[in-house]
């Protein structure tokens, strides 16, 4: 309500290394707090909802100033808890956002993780449908990690796999990593997904990934997140 959160936004490269796409992440006051702290705790609190929903008006805002100076926009991803699906009709919420400052569907993103399917999958699955049918594309975030993701790619309707930066970290010296990264690619081609590597810090791990076939990367390597 004190408008004390801000939106900052990360360039994801591709392969010619020009700008694809931004993610959005979210900051709040000074900064001595970083999301992973105030999120969860946002989660807890039932503030998840009104939160996010501030997220993604600011992002829909700044899209329509974007488009308002002729520059070429680029899609933007907002993350998404799970607390949005279940609690906080996220459809009409973007719906609303997207038609408030008069946007196409494909400028928006939507990053979720596996979490989402904790609870009552069908309808998580429905409502993800419903945002990719208007042509909001859907990413999955940090993947690799937590439970069970492989049986969830055939069931959630994914474009984007999000790499972990964990496997990231340990691609230039580890040959099991570099392995593992190689599957990853190889089962977005096959389910028609492209693939970010994030976390991605030093030239050296670009110049891999770029070998491997990875479509597009995000990292300090290239830019930080920024306020505008
Ligand atoms: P995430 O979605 O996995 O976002 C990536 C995090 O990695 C961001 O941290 C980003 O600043 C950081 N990062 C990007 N490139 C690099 C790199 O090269 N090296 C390192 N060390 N870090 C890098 P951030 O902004 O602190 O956000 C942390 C997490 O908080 C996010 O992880 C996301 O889960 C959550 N979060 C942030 N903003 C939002 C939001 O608006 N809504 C929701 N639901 N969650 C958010
Ligand atoms: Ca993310
Ligand atoms: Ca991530």
């Amino acid at each position: 309500e004190e408008e004390d959160f801000q939106v900052v936004y990360q360039p994801l490269m591709d392969a010619s290394g020009e700008i694809a796409s931004f993610e959005a992440l979210l900051r709040m006051g000074d900064r001595s707090l970083s999301p992973l702290e105030f999120i969860p705790v946002a989660e807890n609190s039932g503030l998840m909802v009104p939160i996010g929903r501030y997220v993604l008006h600011e992002v829909a805002r700044q899209l329509s100033v974007w488009k308002g100076q002729n520059l070429e926009v680029k899609p933007v991803a907002v993350n998404i808890s799970a607390r949005q699906v279940y609690e906080g009709n996220l459809l009409e919420t973007v719906v609303e956002a997207l038609k408030k400052y008069h946007l196409d569907p494909s400028l928006l993103e939507i990053e979720i993780t596996e979490s989402i399917l904790i609870e009552n999958s069908t309808f998580a699955i429905e409502e993800l449908g419903a945002l990719r049918k208007m042509g909001i594309a859907i990413s999955l975030d940090d993947f690799g990690t937590g439970y069970s993701s492989l049986s969830y790619i055939s069931k959630i309707p994914i474009d984007i796999l999000k790499i972990d930066k964990s496997f990231i970290d340990n691609i230039t010296g580890n040959k099991r990593a570099k392995v593992m990264i190689e599957s990853i690619i190889n089962i977005a081609r096959a389910y028609s997904m492209s693939v970010v590597a994030e976390g991605v810090e030093t030239k050296e791990q670009v110049e891999m990934l770029t070998s491997l076939g990875c479509d597009i990367v995000q990292g300090y390597y290239y830019s930080r997140p920024n306020p505008l």
